[in-house]
């Protein structure tokens, strides 16, 4: 049987060891931490990201579309929580298309779980990545308690190890290898809203509550147990600064005076805010992303991004489904499937990088603004009336494979347009009109 070797059992490295059993190869993972599955993931609190279309392609390609499906919750639409405590709905698409609320750690136990019933995939815990070597693609694994050494049989490697991955690390210490690494100013803090008594959520259950402030924000994805994890979005420095909140008195002022509504749900914030740490947040670019055919970087150990458009996990898993599509092309031709995968995904997670960035402005500052929403009902509208001609980036990145680099550039072109449209006299009141959707259909030539 053939072998590959997968540091890191995270989401991408579990996803792909499915792809590679599927190939017939016994696949050994090698990850840092303990097993997830035996700690306790029901006790309230979970930590979720929105599925989409990306993501769900590389999952139904391997058959696991169902069995996630199942522990997923719809959310179609964005819910904006005004400082007023009033709510706007925006849904994200014409068609009712939903972005898919998932608890982190029960998707990778999901994973895992699917990985191990391939038959030939072993997972082994507390073993961490401490040595590769990229010319026969082997690496030494050090036991957590023990601190014996595993060293795997030359072959395939995969470095699925994440942001901080020790596969990347090696590949650095090479010839010609770019490394970039990027923290932004703002960091997140999780916090919860629980559920009421009877178990049902205390705000709409098929929405991301967003409660957008300028500077930063708060967002609220369900979870099933009927409560909402939430994230805190927020500058390290500054006058309202996470350094600067440094008493339980500032943080509750702060929470009064910012996000009201959100204060009167979240009963428990200080216990929250002194349990969870402010974790940073990183852009990680690198190139190249596979060495001598023998070893390939997957997931954010490749290309980090920020949150803000929900696409990171997606990203990693839409790798898998592009480098599967290049092994089937070259009939398992690992070399060259390997160039082919890291030349297409390369540009691609240079533009989600981007991408990801402006969604947070549009998140944290434009939902609450009249004249973006403006410009998007002149969209959705236009969109309604030409549905082949234009699609908002959102639902080309979200409710689509279009590829990510292509998205932008069409977004750009698109809002090149839109900025012209929105500097039409009168066009609050005529938004709707013929003269506006002939005037988009010319311009889009
Ligand atoms: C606040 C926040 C919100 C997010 N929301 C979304 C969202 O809504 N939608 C979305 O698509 N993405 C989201 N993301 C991004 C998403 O979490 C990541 O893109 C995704 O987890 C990447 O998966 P991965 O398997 O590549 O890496 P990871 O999930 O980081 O997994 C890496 C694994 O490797 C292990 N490991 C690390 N080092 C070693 C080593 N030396 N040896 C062995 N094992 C090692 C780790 O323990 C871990 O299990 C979010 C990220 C953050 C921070």
């Amino acid at each position: 049987m053939k072998n590959a070797t997968i540091a890191g059992a995270g989401l991408v490295g579990s996803l792909w060891a499915v792809y590679l059993a599927k190939r017939g190869y016994k696949v050994d993972i090698y990850e840092s931490r303990t097993d997830l599955r035996k700690a306790n993931l029901s006790a309230g609190k979970s930590i979720n990201l929105a599925l989409s279309d990306r993501g769900w392609k590389a999952l139904e390609k391997v058959g696991l579309g169902d069995e996630i499906r199942k522990v997923a919750i719809p959310m179609y639409g964005r819910m904006i929580h005004a400082l007023d405590g009033s709510l706007t709905h925006q849904p994200y698409s014409v068609n009712g298309d939903a972005i898919w609320s998932v608890s982190r750690g029960g998707l990778n136990c999901v994973l895992m779980d699917l990985a191990e019933a391939q038959g030939n995939v072993d997972i082994h815990f507390n073993h961490k990545c401490t040595g590769v070597d990229l010319e026969t693609g082997s690496a030494t694994f050090s036991e957590r308690n023990s601190g014996e050494k595993v060293m795997t049989e030359p072959g395939l490697l995969f470095g699925t190890d994440g942001a901080f991955s020790a596969v990347r690390k090696a590949m650095q210490r090479t010839d010609r290898f770019n490394y970039q690494q990027e923290y932004i100013e703002h960091g997140y803090k999780e916090l919860s809203i629980h559920p009421n008594e009877d178990g049902t959520h205390k705000i709409e259950k098929n929405a991301l509550h967003i409660w957008p402030r300028g500077e930063f924000m708060l967002i609220a994805l369900p979870n099933l147990d009927g409560s909402f994890t939430c994230t805190l979005f927020h500058p390290y420095g500054g006058e309202v600064g996470f350094d600067a909140l440094d008493t339980d008195e500032k943080v509750v002022d702060f929470f009064k005076s910012t996000f009201p509504d959100a204060y009167e749900l979240m009963p428990h914030l200080l216990d929250d805010w002194h349990e969870n740490p402010t974790s940073s947040l990183v852009i990680i670019r690198c190139f190249p992303w596979t060495k001598n055919g023998k070893v390939a970087l997957l997931g954010d150990a490749s290309h980090a991004i920020v949150p803000f458009y929900g696409q990171g996990m997606n990203a990693g898993f839409e790798d898998c489904t592009i480098f599967e599509k290049f092994l089937e092309e070259t009939n398992e031709d690992w070399p060259t499937a390997m160039k082919l995968y890291e030349e297409e995904r390369k540009p691609n997670g240079d533009a989600i990088a981007e991408l990801a960035m402006r969604n947070f402005v549009e998140m944290r500052d434009l939902t609450g603004d009249p004249k973006f929403l403006l410009q998007k009902q002149i969209e959705r509208k236009f969109a309604k009336l030409h549905p082949g001609k234009w699609m908002p980036l959102y639902a080309m990145v979200t409710f689509t494979d279009i590829p990510y680099a292509k998205a932008n550039n069409r977004g750009k072109f698109q809002d090149a347009i839109m900025e012209e449209i929105m500097a039409m006299p009168n066009i609050e009141d005529n938004w709707d009109s013929d003269e506006v959707m002939s005037a988009m259909l010319e311009k889009l030539g």
